[in-house]
Order: structure tokens, then C-alpha cells, then sequence
């Protein structure tokens, strides 16, 4: 292991700063009766009982968590709660809804982001929220082209230069000083929150307003009407899938999301000469414009945690185990951090940890309500999941009440994309992906004013169908 790094796992450091991991509430004592099951206690299954519960108080909501609340990615996350809508527009654009569906949907998310920080301050949660945009960075020619075909993307889509603009290298500096910064792109729709600190705000919300929650209690079948579990069955008119990562580990499910792997590393706080050097003396979440890119945060209490891919996927869509990454992993997130930043060189790693995130074979988010069955779902939030999940978690609700918006007519609704290939393909491609787009990056970097990016990058695209 890295000499300095202190802790690797327990969850995450989110966790670990609230006094550590682990559940505080009863596992499922029994067989139970209930109007809506919700099966995982991350924000999508919390977001639809909070909803749930404000549309229809006498509904009896039970949500059923296999470990503890937020023991996956809604409490290991880069906190970037963010309007990017996840997936292709394009792809969503096909749907019944076409380009309006999906500029409602974009509209939706972004107002989401706002929704979300006036929620946490309605209720008193303190999640370390602080609204202050998100910079995108280009440290090679390559990046910067990809930048800007992102912007005019966004203006095609209506973005305006109030939601989202461009940044000279010294306009880039002036936010935050990231050493070979060729250029980057603002977005003002993002706010930094400390991860764990929401979920377990919302937990606690959602049972002040009559949710029953029970941890350690792991769902071993979803089908209609039921979810079985080894201490009873619960048996519900709806039963909600809120799983997203970790989906394939259900009978039946094994091949819709893939478990992509996330990982982080947070250092301790920084001195105010290491602040003085680096800038970034506001909130914005600052990523980079590598095909294998690293994304940051500067954490209320001065630290930089800063994640990225690391090993992508493992076989057979397993999951880790409480969140343990790999030390190469943490080298390179430690290498991508001295890049971005010299003046970290010196500081110590507080903690490294992974998490897994769903993506759908057609990299785009789904919301579905089954009225027949009785079933629903939504995941597939590709790495943008922390405002997402809000926004399917409400749109769940009014779908289960029969609540009609603008929001259950949203073109990510129904949808049923293709399921992932069998192993060992799937293994193998995702593999092959991630190092065509390491050997991408490395190339890029030894020729940082190349302005094109690289073809093996545009080949992985290719296999891999990533918008
Ligand atoms: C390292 C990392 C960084 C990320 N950074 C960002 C970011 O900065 N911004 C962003 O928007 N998104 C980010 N994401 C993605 C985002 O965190 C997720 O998309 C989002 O949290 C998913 O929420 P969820 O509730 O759907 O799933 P999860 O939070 O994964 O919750 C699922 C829950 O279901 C439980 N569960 C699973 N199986 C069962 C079962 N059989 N029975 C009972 N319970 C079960 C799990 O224990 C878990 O608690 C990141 C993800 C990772 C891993």
C-alpha cells in the first residue's frame, strides 16, 4: 500500500468522517405486509419514499437495505450534484417524446440541482452543500477539442452562455490554477455536497414522515407483489428495485446494468501556502478532459478528493467488498492529483475507496412502472446519479400514485434497453475499452497541442456504444 495512505475502504471516507460505516436500524423482523416495497437505501429507493410518503401520507412504505443506508455509491460518490443529463440526448431523442421530451428532461435535472439544495436546507440536513458550478479543464489540444465539441453540443441542445461558456486558459486559472490548463469549459448547474452526509440526512427524513427502514436485510427475490428475503417475505402492491450497481446480483437481472467501477482518494485537509498556490477558493466541482477523466471536489474541510475509473469492471459483474480499491488505482489517482495540482506533492493520502455505478448497454437512464406487474425501477445513471436518482426517485413516486407532471411523461421512462453480453465478452470488452482509452490518454499527453483526439479513443467508442 501506498506509505501514505492511512485507510483503504470501510466504505468510504463520507462515512468514515460521520464516525464510520455500518447499520443503526433493524433488520426485517418478520414476514411483512406493505403498499410499497423499496428494495436498497441509496437515493433512488429514499428519494421515492420521501416522495412517496408527501404525495400519499397513508401509504405503508417499507424500505428493505441489504447492508446499511448508503452503503453504495450514494455514499461513496465525488458529490457533484450535477444538472448533466446522463447517456446520449440523442439516443433519449428517439423515444416518444423526441427533442421536446428531452428538453424537458434536461429542464427537469437542472431544476433538480436547486430542488435538492432547498430540500437539505427546508429539512435541516447539513450535507456541506455549496453551490458553485463545475469546471471542465483541458490540459492537451485533444481535450479542448472534445470541450468545445461538448459546448456547441449544449447550444444545440439550448444551452446558453448563462447556463454553460467557454474559459481562455487564464479565466480557467483565475477559478482554479490547473498546471497545463489549455482551456475548459463552466457550467453554473452543480453543487458540491459531502455524500453520506445527504443520504443518511434523507434517511432520516423519510422515517420521520412514517417510511419503515430495515437494514441488513438483503433482498433475495424481486417478482410481483413480493421480495423475499431470508427473514420473511414482504409482500406489497409495488415493489421498487433501487439498486443500480449492484442490480446484477439479482435472480433475473444479471445482465442489465453493468457494475462499473468507481474509485477515490481523498487527502488530508491542505495548507492555506497549498490553497494560496492551487486557487480554487470557490466550490466548483473541477473534472479534466481525459477519455479515462478524473473528477474533484474541495471538501468543506479543505481536502481534495479527487476519483476516477481505476479497474473498471470486474467478472461477472461483482462488487467489492466495502469498498477496498486496488493500490495501482490509488497510484494513479495520486499521479492524476500532482498532475493537476504540483503543489499537493507533499501532502499525505487520507483514505482510498471504490464503489460500483449502473450503466445500461445503451449508456442512457431508465425510470419504469409496471402497473401489470407491479413492479419498478429506475437506474442507469452512468457516473451522473447523485441528481439524477432525485429527480427518478420523485418521478417513481408520481408514477405509483398515479400522479400526473411533466414528469411522468419524460422520454426515460419504459424504456427497456438491450441486455449486456454474456461473459466472458462482456469482461473482455469492457477491459479492452478502458485500456484503448489509457493507451488514448497516454498519447494525447505526449503530444499535448495535437488538436485531434486519438483514434484509438474513437475505436473504443465505436465498441463500446459510450455517446
Ligand atoms: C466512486 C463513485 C463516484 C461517483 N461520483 C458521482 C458524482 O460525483 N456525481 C454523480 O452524480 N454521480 C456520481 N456517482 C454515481 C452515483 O453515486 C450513483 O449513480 C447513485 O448514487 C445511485 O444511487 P442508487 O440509490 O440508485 O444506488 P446505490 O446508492 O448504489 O444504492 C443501492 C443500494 O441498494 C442496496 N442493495 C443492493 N442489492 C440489494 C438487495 N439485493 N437487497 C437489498 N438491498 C440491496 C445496496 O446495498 C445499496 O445501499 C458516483 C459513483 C461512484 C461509485
Amino acid at each position: 500500500m501506498d506509505p501514505t495512505l492511512t485507510v483503504n475502504g470501510e466504505v468510504s471516507f463520507w462515512h468514515a468522517a460521520l464516525g464510520g460505516a455500518g447499520a443503526t436500524r433493524p433488520a426485517l423482523p418478520g414476514p411483512t405486509d406493505a403498499d410499497v416495497c423499496v428494495v436498497g437505501a441509496g437515493y433512488t429507493g429514499l428519494w421515492t419514499a420521501w416522495y412517496l410518503s408527501r404525495l400519499d401520507p397513508g401509504l405503508r412504505i417499507v424500505v428493505l437495505e441489504a447492508a446499511h443506508v448508503g452503503f453504495g455509491a450514494s455514499g461513496r460518490n465525488g458529490g457533484w450534484l450535477s444538472g448533466i443529463l446522463p447517456g446520449s440526448r440523442d439516443r433519449l431523442a428517439k423515444g416518444a417524446g423526441g427533442r421536446d421530451g428531452v428538453l424537458a428532461l434536461q429542464r427537469q435535472l437542472r431544476a433538480a440541482v436547486g430542488d435538492v439544495v432547498a430540500w437539505t436546507r427546508e429539512q435541516g440536513v447539513d450535507a456541506d452543500v455549496a453551490v458553485g458550478g463545475s469546471l471542465a479543464v483541458a490540459t492537451t489540444g485533444a481535450g479542448l477539442g472534445r470541450l468545445r465539441a461538448e459546448l456547441a453540443e449544449e447550444r444545440d441542445w439550448g444551452a446558453s452562455p448563462d447556463d454553460i461558456e467557454e474559459l481562455s486558459p487564464d479565466a480557467v486559472n483565475d477559478r482554479v490554477r490547473v498546471a497545463g490548463a489549455q482551456g475548459g469549459l463552466f457550467s453554473r448547474h452543480c453543487a458540491r455536497i459531502q455524500p453520506a452526509k445527504l443520504v443518511r440526512g434523507l434517511a432520516d427524513a423519510v422515517e420521520r414522515h412514517g417510511v419503515v427502514l430495515h437494514e441488513n436485510t438483503p433482498v433475495e427475490v424481486v417478482g410481483p407483489g413480493l421480495a423475499r428475503t431470508p427473514l420473511g417475505d414482504v409482500r406489497a402492491r409495488w415493489v421498487v428495485r433501487a439498486t443500480e450497481g449492484f442490480t446484477a446480483g439479482l435472480p433475473g437481472h444479471r445482465r442489465d446494468l453493468l457494475p462499473m467501477n468507481s474509485s477515490m482518494i481523498v487527502t488530508e485537509p491542505l495548507d492555506a501556502p497549498v490553497w494560496d498556490a492551487i486557487g480554487w477558493q470557490g466550490a466548483e466541482t473541477v473534472r479534466d478532459a481525459a477519455h479515462a477523466y478524473v473528477y474533484a471536489q474541495r471538501t468543506a474541510d479543505d481536502r481534495i478528493a479527487i476519483g476516477g475509473r481505476g479497474v473498471p469492471y470486474r467478472f461477472g459483474s461483482r462488487t467489492d467488498r466495502g469498498g477496498a480499491t486496488h493500490e495501482a488505482t490509488i497510484a494513479a489517482l495520486t499521479t492524476a492529483l500532482h498532475r493537476l495540482w504540483p503543489a499537493t506533492a507533499g501532502a499525505a493520502i487520507a483514505h482510498g475507496w471504490c464503489g460500483v455505478l449502473g450503466v445500461a448497454r445503451d449508456w442512457c437512464p431508465t425510470v419504469a412502472a409496471d402497473p401489470s406487474t407491479g413492479l419498478a425501477w429506475a437506474g442507469g445513471y452512468v457516473g451522473d446519479g447523485v441528481t439524477t436518482a432525485h429527480l427518478a426517485g420523485r418521478t417513481l413516486a408520481e408514477l405509483l400514485t398515479g400522479t400526473d407532471s411533466e414528469r411522468t411523461r419524460l422520454p426515460w421512462i419504459g424504456r427497456s434497453p438491450r441486455r449486456w453480453e454474456p461473459e466472458p465478452f462482456r469482461w473482455a470488452g469492457v477491459r479492452a475499452v478502458y485500456s484503448l482509452y489509457r493507451r488514448a490518454d497516454r498519447s494525447e499527453a505526449a503530444a499535448p497541442q495535437r488538436a485531434a483526439s486519438s483514434p484509438l479513443a474513437v475505436l473504443a467508442d465505436r465498441i463500446s456504444g459510450r455517446p
